[in-house]
């Protein structure tokens, strides 16, 4: 598979196009960004972490049956992904509330909800991704109803199975983003699961101590944002005592990589 020009360059990843118009190759940067861009960073490593943990998420999820765009992983930081037209909506699970709702509602940090919680936010940077409700969707036709009833069953899949995954390593999931996009399937738009599942999309905490796992570390400036991930990704059993330390290196090469271009 040949790599093509860059498609696109979001605050996480790059998209490139391939010689396979309904493939297109995704890069995972070292770039953070919290508040809707105000606050920015690199923290060297983030982007091979996140490939290895949404690749794994994503594989587990194609094999119950969750469509999504995943084709495979290529190397540290790229995956082959199908090409879908993305539904501007980021969609939100929560199981526990914290971070927004609990501003916007007044709710305590750590409340467990009785049932999962789905919020939709429209995908617009300019606009602050508000929050918006079913009815908008259809109105403004972002999606159809047909749509979105597929989308809410999966989107509990997602998170029925994503709850025992992490719970079976002592990790508590507390929300997480999801997106989903068209794909052309015979001629009709089928809609399948898509972008990445990863530390910088969920809140994680550690079962036993609370200790947060994830994409806050940096929001909040708790530091350790790369051992978090690392622990995160040693847990679900996809780097070893030992090849953690060979991809630190390989990080570390990669890094001295970009910096010869
Ligand atoms: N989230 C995300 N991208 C966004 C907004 C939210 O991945 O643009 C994730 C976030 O990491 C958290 C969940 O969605 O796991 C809920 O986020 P929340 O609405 O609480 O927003 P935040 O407090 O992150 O601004």
């Amino acid at each position: 598979m040949k790599k093509g020009k860059k498609l696109y360059e979001g605050k996480a990843k790059i998209i490139y196009a391939t010689n396979d118009k309904s493939l297109v190759i995704q890069y995972f940067k070292d770039d953070a960004t919290a508040f809707n861009n105000q606050k920015k960073s690199v923290i060297e490593g983030k982007g091979v972490l996140n490939n290895r943990i949404s690749e794994h998420i994503l594989s587990n999820l194609s094999q119950i049956g969750i469509k999504n765009h995943l084709v495979k992983r290529l190397n540290m930081r790229e995956q082959v992904i199908k090409l879908v037209e993305i539904i501007p909506i980021e969609f939100i699970v929560r199981n526990v509330a914290s971070g927004s709702i609990t501003k916007r509602l007044g709710i305590e940090d750590g409340t467990v909800l009785k049932e999962p919680l789905i919020e939709y936010c429209l995908k617009d940077d300019k606009l602050g991704d508000p929050l918006i409700a079913e009815e908008h969707i259809f109105a403004f036709e972002w999606a159809t109803k047909k749509e979105i009833e597929k989308v809410k069953k999966m989107i509990l899949r997602v998170n029925d199975f994503m709850i025992g995954m992490f719970r079976g390593v002592g990790i508590k999931l507390i929300d997480f983003k999801l997106e989903f996009g068209r794909l052309k399937v015979n001629g009709k738009d089928e809609v399948i699961l898509a972008d990445e599942i990863s530390p910088d999309t969920c809140r994680l905490w550690d079962s036993m101590t609370d200790k947060k796992l994830d994409k806050d570390r940096f929001r909040k400036n708790l530091g350790d944002l790369i051992p978090a991930y690392t622990e995160v990704a040693k847990r679900l059993g996809i780097l070893h005592e030992q090849s953690n330390v060979s991809a630190v290196n390989v990080t570390k090469l990669s890094s001295v990589k970009r910096k010869r271009k």
